[in-house]
């Protein structure tokens, strides 16, 4: 069997199939296309599947159509393993941007990308299909085992008025009042974290005071500079996992 590769490596493909010894999987139809078009899949080539639940298992490439083909479990390569119990709280952005950042909290292993709506967000409606298939890419990509869910888009009063006491919020907060990210992480409790970043135009400081005035709130400051809303969730998170998340 030879494991089929792509420039970033050997194809791994996100299934919700379930995986098992033997267990034979349908790939879905752009899949099919992929594999057999692009890649030019032969019999016998091996693919890795995962589906965040039963690890990651290498698979044959089996009966062959002009339109699709079956792919046969051999071995499972890696047990089921989740990320760091951290979600992404942000203010939806302009297109290319919004995309990035799916991508990239993806890589950075978010469990959760919880799209918010503030009084400054310019985006109106959210294409969750479209953020789900950019988590699927950037998750086959990057080795991780699951894909983050992408929870509903709802107001930011909603979302804190509903917000899980025991998960701590992390207040990207650019008005500068705030400790760096860096001393208020330190000695950060152990246990469920969210960050939240703004929109293009930032917080309002209606806004600000509510979303200061919860007690699982952590304001923190990014520094000086004020940070393009998508540079902003990559270094918070960057940060995040150096300093409370798998990185340390
Ligand atoms: N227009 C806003 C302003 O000029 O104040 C800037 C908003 S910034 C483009 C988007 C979001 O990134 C902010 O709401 C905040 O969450 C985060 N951000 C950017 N720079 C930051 C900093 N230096 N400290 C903390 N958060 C920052």
């Amino acid at each position: 069997m030879t494991d089929l590769t792509e420039p970033g490596g050997k194809v791994r493909l996100h299934v919700d199939a379930p995986l098992g010894e033997g267990v034979r999987v349908v790939p879905d139809a752009g899949q099919s296309h992929y594999l057999l078009h692009v890649m030019r899949a032969k019999a016998g080539d091996a693919v890795s599947l995962f589906n965040g639940r039963d690890g990651e298992w290498r698979a044959r490439v089996a009966d062959i159509t002009k339109r699709s083909c079956v792919f046969v479990c051999e071995a499972q390569i890696a047990k089921q393993s989740e990320t760091p119990d951290i979600w992404l709280v942000f203010a939806p952005i302009k297109k290319t941007p919004a995309d990035y950042v799916v991508q990239k909290a993806t890589e950075l292993g978010v469990r959760a990308l919880q799209p918010v709506f503030t009084r400054r967000t310019i985006v109106t409606r959210i294409n969750e299909d479209r953020m789900r298939a950019n988590a699927i890419e950037a998750a086959e990509q990057s080795g991780r085992l699951t894909v983050p869910e992408i929870r509903e888009a709802m107001t930011l009063e909603k979302l804190l008025a509903q917000w899980p006491r025991e998960r701590r919020l992390m207040f990207c907060d650019e008005a500068g009042e705030a400790p760096s990210i860096a001393e208020a992480l330190k000695n950060a409790p152990a246990g469920p974290w969210a960050i939240l970043t703004g929109p293009e135009g930032g917080f309002d400081p209606a806004e600000r005071e509510s979303i200061r005035s919860r007690s699982f709130v952590v304001p923190v400051s990014l520094g000086e500079r004020i940070l393009r809303a998508d540079t902003a969730v990559l270094a918070a998170l960057s940060v995040w996992q150096a300093l409370a998340g798998d990185w340390h």
